[in-house]
């Protein structure tokens, strides 16, 4: 399974001092910005490109590089397929002014809502519930023959 960047803790460029960086053994480089004035970046120990923030788990140890290196994702990245599902829902039900609630029936049209939309983001929510519910059944079929494998039953 993938590693996200909450698994870490970060160094970030902002609010940390000199000393502190010089520390962790961490370079600091400034780039001019457009307006006047520069903007500081960390650079990576590891490939030393130019970042915001570093990530470790132990800075003593010396395990400190950007997030490439690491090959730490975002953790929307590691989301399942019911995860996405469950989400989507939840921003289509909250748009449409309802409960975010998968168990609740879906909303009914909020009174300053366009007809058209309201039918619209209706669908929407539709499908995408009809999509987690395959998925839902999909998985608990998976789970009662792994179930079944496991404890075989006495007759
Ligand atoms: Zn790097």
């Amino acid at each position: 399974m993938a590693r996200t960047v909450e698994d870490y803790l970060n160094l970030s460029v902002y609010g940390r001092s000199a000393w502190e960086l010089e520390r962790a053994g961490v370079d600091l480089v400034r780039t001019a910005c457009q307006l006047g004035g520069s903007r500081p970046w960390l650079v990576c120990p590891d490939c030393g490109r130019r970042c915001g923030v570093l990530y470790y788990i132990d800075l003593m140890r010396g395990t400190l590089a950007c997030r490439q290196c690491l090959r730490l994702v975002y953790p929307s990245t590691r989301e399942t397929r019911l995860d996405r599902l469950v989400r989507r829902a939840q921003v289509l039900r909250h748009r449409l002014g309802g409960s975010t609630n998968l168990f609740n029936p879906p909303p009914g049209k909020p009174p300053r809502m366009h007809w058209r939309r309201f039918s619209r983001e209706s669908r929407k929510l539709a499908e995408v519930e009809r999509r987690f519910d395959l998925s839902v059944r999909a998985w608990c079929t998976r789970m009662e023959s792994w179930l079944d494998r496991k404890i075989p039953s006495e007759t």
